[in-house]
């Protein structure tokens, strides 16, 4: 986005104007290369400080951010995997041709036909985010005489947003299972035969500037992570989204080199501290990829 000499406001070097004119608004815009090195640079990144610990990250497009069956069809080409939170999110990322093993699906009141569906297709996780959901999930399953990945939404109680983070004993919100009942919940999904657990995720704010969150949030989810390794291997941790960006020209945020290498750095310590070796990471960026190459155009009545 940018503004001309002439005060025209353009985008990829096509001018706003024209698009109103051309498409009417309101018109959501994506700038297609930067949206393409963003999600590249951002693979890159978090692989990278993944190898450099020894382990492997899949690294989800977190599309609430922006969706469409085009967006999902980058993210294929890319080969980034994609959460969806919701049957209409789950049906334009199938629209796309993506694998449904790189799909996860997310959300905190998942309706049983979304389940079903994402069972079906053979979605490569469903994230259960609450008690409730383990039964059900695990009866779709059944249903379907299939073995469904699982990951368990945890609330460490860190909540971050841009300038701070909140971290709290007791969870005090609407998604995921507390530390405290965390291990009866795992208990649970390894009681079902059609339930796989790959491991815990945690998502803890969006817009953040710090890393001081994520580091309070990895030293409690490992050692859970750690607690739970005891009798069972638990192969992978999710430490989902929610890298800050430049809004306006006066903004810092960090680069996502800076998140990758200090959570993987609290990642390694934390490992060591609870003698565990260190399990495969996901990570669900979703601003970081789309918030700039997008913009929303109006009319101004
Ligand atoms: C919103 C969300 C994300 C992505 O957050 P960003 O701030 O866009 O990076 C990742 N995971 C979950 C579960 C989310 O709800």
């Amino acid at each position: 986005f940018a503004r001309q000499a002439n005060g025209e406001c353009t985008i990829a070097g096509v001018s706003v104007r024209e698009l109103a004119a051309e498409f009417g608004t309101p018109l959501y815009v994506i700038d297609e290369d930067d949206f393409r090195q963003r999600a590249i640079a951002v693979k890159n990144a978090l692989e990278g400080a993944a190898k450099s610990i020894g382990t492997s990250a899949k690294v989800y497009y977190a599309s609430k951010a922006f969706m469409s069956v085009e967006i999902a069809a980058w993210i294929k080409e890319l080969e980034l995997n994609i959460d969806v939170s919701s049957g209409g999110e789950l049906a334009a990322a199938l629209a796309s041709g993506i694998s449904a093993d790189r799909i996860g699906l997310h959300g905190n009141n998942k309706s049983t036909r979304e389940i079903a569906r994402a069972i079906s297709a053979g979605v490569g996780a469903i994230v259960i985010d609450s008690e409730i959901e383990i039964e059900r999930v695990a009866a779709a399953a059944a249903a379907q005489d299939k073995i469904q990945n699982v990951r368990l939404r945890v609330n460490t109680g860190v909540h971050a947003n841009t300038h701070d983070f909140l971290a709290t004993a007791r969870e005090d919100q609407k998604f995921g299972i507390s530390i405290a009942d965390a291990p009866d919940m795992v208990a649970k999904i390894r009681s079902h035969r059609h339930l796989n657990f790959l491991g815990l995720h945690s998502h803890i704010g969006s817009q953040i500037h710090s890393r001081e969150g994520f580091v309070e949030a990895v030293r409690r989810l490992v050692k859970l992570h750690a607690d739970l390794s005891v009798n069972s291997e638990v192969p992978e941790l999710n430490l989902g989204g929610g890298f800050g960006i430049n809004y306006k020209p006066a903004d810092e945020a960090l680069s996502i080199h800076e998140f990758a290498e200090a959570l993987a750095a609290a990642v390694k310590v934390e490992c060591e501290r609870n003698s565990i070796a260190v399990p495969k990471l996901a990570f669900e960026p979703g601003r970081y990829i789309a918030g700039n190459p997008g913009v929303t155009l109006y009319t101004v009545g």
